[in-house]
């Protein structure tokens, strides 16, 4: 809880956890593990449900280009 607030007070501390191409980044904060990735403005968002599927759908798609 006092994490979460730390986050609030002065923002995730974001590492990058993944990258696929220049189009998936996916990050984890250090303090409280929640996962975010960008939207396709380069907006950061909560690595939800909706994003998984949307990140698995292009690297499926990337994969058919390059093999
Ligand atoms: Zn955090």
């Amino acid at each position: 809880m006092i994490k979460q607030l730390l986050c609030k007070v002065s923002g995730h501390k974001l590492e990058l956890t993944h990258q696929d191409s220049l189009h998936i980044k996916e990050f984890t904060c250090q303090c409280c593990k929640k996962e975010f990735t960008e939207d396709g403005y380069g907006k950061l968002v909560g690595l939800n449900k909706f994003w998984r599927d949307n990140h698995s759908k292009f690297r499926e798609y990337l994969q058919e280009q390059y093999s």
